[in-house]
């Protein structure tokens, strides 16, 4: 699987769930709200593997709909 990972940061209510379940991917800015690791390659980073996986089940965990995961190769 391949997915494109970005933070709706006007969404994110910084629950912390995605930066505790997957801190290689997403991290705190600095006041809860959540990003894409720098890392990882910011907003719009695209990932593979197992991460990716991982990626596309805490997007549908957000409570706030804020993480998006788009599907580029299942
Ligand atoms: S899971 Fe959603 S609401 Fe919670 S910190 Fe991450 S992006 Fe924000």
């Amino acid at each position: 699987m391949k997915v494109k990972v970005s933070v709706d940061q006007d969404l994110c209510t910084a629950c912390a769930l995605c930066y505790d379940e997957l801190p290689e991917v997403y991290e705190d800015r600095g006041d809860g709200i959540a990003k894409v690791k720098d890392d990882v390659g910011g907003d719009g980073a695209v990932i593979e593997g197992e991460i990716a996986e991982r990626a596309a089940e805490i997007s549908e965990e957000c409570p706030s709909g804020a993480l998006v995961t788009e599907i580029i190769e299942e």
